[in-house]
């Protein structure tokens, strides 16, 4: 464990962030002094961050084997023999500046830990889980690309390429929006929160369907009254964009999936809908006739995911099907009329290398989806990977710039461009998730969730709900995880949603 003190309780977020980026095998715990008796582990440094009137001061020392843990930790160092590693101070170009401040602090903390690690992030001091949104924000302020690249630099540390990665997306995004009038309009998520097995790395809302066959159409039941309060209340909206996602939603069997999608196209008003997604996700779920229901309902764009084209791999981390079977319901989909097919890769899965996603770039170049999504592994508290971590270490689990560098050069020789892209915590190699698409074949759904532009209601178990205030504020509001508990407080979820789209 590693340990960030602070002598006030500011940034603690942004500060965790940025640590937890150059030590992503270790626990990091940030808190204020005084108010606990943590110490970093033997061999680890620990950090203090020291705020003054006008100025940060931060250090770094080595923790000593055996110390006192009552003393003040200004104090403490100079008594217990630890080593003082680094130090620095620097006074702030703008105190009263919130974002400054925070700025200033972020550097400064970037600049030790790079020095201490010998690492550079290719994100730099950036922390956030949207950097587009700020490309996308310089452009409409009427900056140049070659401004906002340079701004991105300067004021985050950001590397070149990641900069003129982001601005040339923002740039892509920006004209998909121009004919999308969002002001008036809003999306719609559905939630089917099932899915064959629980996949290593999963975090999402996702049960085993078998557990809930019986009970599959009590929860259509109240997504339809869900429906019921969308169509009261958003009937003056253009609905723009439909994405049913989960889980798996193709677990559901076909005349499930027509009586749902016979729910959304009977209740709402979809003649100027732009795009209606599907996220068939995994290949063990798809069939010919769940195929034709999808077709039938104007369904315009699936995904079918692979994740990798490695058997040894998919069978690691239990999706429970074969390569051979992904092959098989993409070509499938091709049969009865898709031409918009997604699929999604993650980069730095136990044991892939650059072999392992050469195979599988491979593979996927020879199907030739039209949208390529690609992950890099986030390891989230919640799924059993992190398990699988205690018992096996993260040596096994690699992303690279040159795994990133072959996913981007495959998609740009399919004819595809960047169009969205997003961070998480805890990325493997620090990298982001980017979205490529063939040209007119973009994820609108994606950019809108992405750039937070219009509303986005969201029906069903483990979803999130989100309002653009007028003032451009984002306001959310949750469902409970629990499919039982969503089912028996159908009305509760409503409520929610109902204060938080209330005029
Ligand atoms: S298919 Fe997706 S939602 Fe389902 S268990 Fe795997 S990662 Fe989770």
């Amino acid at each position: 464990m590693i340990i960030v003190v602070l002598n006030e309780d500011k940034y603690a977020y942004d500060i965790h962030s940025l640590v937890k980026a150059f030590y992503p095998q270790q626990e990091v715990k940030v808190f204020v002094e005084g108010t606990k008796e943590l110490r970093s582990d033997p061999g680890l440094p620990a950090f203090f961050v020291l705020f003054e009137k006008e100025a940060i001061r931060v250090k770094a020392w080595q923790e000593a084997e055996s110390q006192e843990k009552t003393e003040p930790e200004a104090d403490r160092e100079q008594k217990d023999g630890r080593q003082l590693l680094w130090e620095e101070q620097i006074f702030l170009s703008c105190p009263q500046d919130r974002i400054a401040v925070k700025n200033e602090l972020k550097r400064l903390l970037y600049k030790m830990l790079s020095e201490l690690t010998q690492k550079e992030l290719p994100w730099g001091a950036l922390t956030g889980i949207r950097p587009v949104k700020m490309a996308m924000q310089l452009l409409e302020q009427g900056q140049t690309e070659e401004q906002i690249r340079r701004f991105m630099r300067e004021n985050y540390l950001v590397s070149e390429q990641k900069a003129a990665l982001s601005t040339e997306i923002a740039r892509r995004e920006r004209r998909i929006l121009s004919d999308i009038h969002y002001e008036n309009g809003y999306s719609l998520y559905v939630g089917i929160p099932f899915c064959p097995t629980t996949c290593l790395y999963c975090s999402f809302t996702s049960f085993p369907i078998s557990a809930w066959k019986k009970r599959v159409s009590e929860y259509l039941d109240a997504l339809e009254t869900e429906l019921d309060f969308v169509r009261e209340t958003f009937s003056h909206k253009i609905l723009d964009s439909v994405y049913i996602g989960g889980g798996t939603p193709t677990t559901l069997e076909p005349e499930e999936l027509d009586r749902l999608l016979s729910a959304i196209c009977g209740k709402l008003n979809l003649t100027d809908t732009l795009e209606f997604t599907v996220e068939a996700g995994r290949a063990d779920s798809i069939t010919r006739e769940k195929l034709k229901v999808l077709k039938k309902h104007g369904v315009s764009r699936i995904s079918v995911n692979p994740q990798t084209m490695n058997q040894r791999t998919l069978d690691l981390i239990g999706r429970r099907h074969t390569v051979e079977q992904v092959r098989e319901a993409f070509l499938l989909a091709r049969e009865e009329g898709f031409d918009n097919i997604n699929m999604d890769l993650i980069l730095g899965l136990p044991g892939e290398g650059i072999e392992e996603v050469s195979h599988t770039m491979e593979q996927v170049r020879a199907l030739g989806p039209d949208n390529l999504t690609v992950h890099s592994l986030a390891i989230k508290r919640a799924s059993r990977l992190s398990q699988w971590i205690l018992e096996n270490g993260q040596a096994d689990l690699n992303n690279t710039d040159a795994t990133m560098a072959l996913a981007e050069k495959t998609a740009r020789g399919m004819g595809m461009s960047p169009y969205y892209l997003y961070r998480q915590k805890n990325m493997s190699g620090n990298f982001e998730n980017v979205g490529y698409a063939a040209p007119g074949k973009a994820g609108i759904y994606n950019i809108l969730i992405m750039e937070e532009k219009e509303d986005i209601v969201a029906l069903g178990a483990g979803v999130i709900s989100k309002r653009v205030c007028p003032d451009g504020r984002i306001e959310r509001c949750d469902s409970v995880k629990e499919v039982a508990q969503y089912i028996e407080r159908i009305g509760e979820m409503i409520e929610r949603k109902r204060v938080l789209f209330r005029d």
